[in-house]
């Protein structure tokens, strides 16, 4: 290891003598980390950290397979798209084969920013339309059209009076502390979707009519909350009925991190007609995709051509496929079962214990740990949070809260996460909670 710079403040102020500040870390004092390995974090100074908010690292940290694959690529061969090699063929048929139903049809970019981008312009293109019903609450990435369509204002106070008149916002579907709970939810909230759509009907010229829909199957940035049962598929048929598309973003959550599914639509029963993956499809290789059918593919021809300079390039097909080799080999899909659930019900323990839990979230290895000040009001617990997830880093614990409140432990691990880890994790939180 190398020794740590005398002044722990040092590499920080360099760090914002030229990183936009608006680029935030995690801590006011954070560790600088040196090195990973599996699901841990090491520092200069040789602590370690158990990391278990990194989602995507999923195979996770230094994976001597994907380093080894990563490394033999970029010896042999890395070009673009318009050249004619093996690795682009082999992994778009893997991601097709992944995909449900007649999603067939692949396009490679490289974040999940851009994925969303690209899926919110097919679903204009394909429908000639341009409005895109999307979820209060949500986020969906950096880029004009994915900025368009967040309106979490966790991550941006303003976000709800600055949206582009072609994004329109439903009520955000949150079993939890949204307007409506319980049992028949999803009806409450379907009745704003409709109203949503109604409005549009009356609204303005003809390419102003619906385009889209855009939501995770689970409602990730709100801190891993499920959305109420039904929720998805009345979406979709309200949408279809007027022509619009629907669009999966499963940049968070899908791609195995439920354990019980490969995609968070199943969870919902649904095949939307565009999904969108990112994050943990290239373990932090830049590396994005949308998958769609063949029909909203082409008529993106109308557009001109498409390209994206290391999209799919022979390196980035590589670690594609070399990642969804780990996961096969590894079951790392049913290590996220069995572990999460595990996780899942040692925070469930500790929420009959300590009020201060509102409500554990989530599936597999994307969980959320609710904190709030009175479990009548559900008054989020903020700052509470934020103290919590200081103390869980001298513990060895590395978490971060989310949601427009920032009072969810947002828990979502390299998928290798093992049991162990998860009971030091949950012991450390029991200690804190304690203090
Ligand atoms: N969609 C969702 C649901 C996300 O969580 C994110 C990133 N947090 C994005 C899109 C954007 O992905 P990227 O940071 O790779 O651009």
């Amino acid at each position: 290891l190398a020794a740590p710079e005398e002044d722990p403040d040092a590499l920080l102020r360099r760090r914002d003598a030229s990183f936009a500040r608006v680029q935030e870390h995690y801590y006011a004092h954070p560790p600088q980390i040196e090195r990973g390995w599996r699901h841990h974090l090491v520092d200069t100074r040789a602590q370690t950290y158990v990391d278990m908010v990194n989602n995507v690292t999923a195979v996770g940290h230094a994976h001597p397979r994907l380093v080894n694959a990563v490394r033999d690529q970029w010896a042999l061969l890395n070009t673009n798209s318009r050249f004619h090699y093996e690795e682009l063929s082999d992994f778009t048929s893997r991601l097709a084969e992944l995909a449900p139903g007649p999603l067939d049809t692949v396009f490679l970019v490289n974040s999940g920013s851009e994925a969303v981008d690209l899926a919110i312009r097919l679903a204009q293109t394909f429908t000639g339309r341009r409005t895109i019903l999307a979820v209060r609450e949500a986020y969906h990435g950096w880029t004009v059209g994915a900025d368009a369509v967040s309106s979490s204002i966790g991550d941006n106070p303003r976000a709800l009076e600055t949206r582009p008149d072609w994004v329109r916002l439903v009520e955000s579907p949150h079993s939890y502390r949204g307007k409506y709970r319980g049992p028949g939810a999803a009806a409450g909230y379907l009745a704003d979707v409709a109203a949503q759509l109604a409005a549009l009907d009356d609204a303005g010229p003809d390419d102003a009519g619906l385009a889209g829909f855009i939501a995770e199957p689970v409602f990730g940035n709100a801190g891993g909350v499920m959305l109420p049962d039904g929720y998805l598929a009345g979406a979709y048929e309200l949408v279809r009925e007027r022509g619009g598309v629907c669009i999966a973003d499963e940049v968070q959550v899908g791609y195995g991190r439920l354990g019980e599914y490969f995609w968070g639509s199943e969870q919902q029963g649904v095949i939307p007609d565009i999904i969108t993956v990112a994050k943990a499809m290239g373990n932090g290789h830049p590396l994005g995709a949308v998958i769609t059918t063949r029909e909203i593919a082409e008529r993106f021809a109308a557009e001109g051509s498409f390209f994206s300079s290391a999209g799919g390039s022979p390196v980035s097909a590589r670690v594609g496929l070399t990642v969804l080799d780990i996961m096969r080999d590894e079951h790392l899909q049913e290590n996220a079962r069995i572990v999460g659930a595990h996780l899942a019900a040692r925070l469930d323990e500790l929420a009959k214990r300590f009020p201060t839990i509102g409500a554990v979230h989530g599936l597999g290895l994307y969980l959320g740990v609710e904190l709030v000040r009175d479990p009548v009001t559900l008054e989020p617990a903020g700052a509470e949070a934020a103290r919590i997830c200081d103390a869980l880093l001298a513990e060895g614990c590395i978490v971060q809260p989310t949601g427009d409140y920032k009072n969810v432990l947002k828990i979502k691990p390299p998928l290798c996460l093992t049991v162990e880890a998860a009971d030091f994790f949950a012991d450390a939180l029991e200690r804190v909670l304690s203090d």
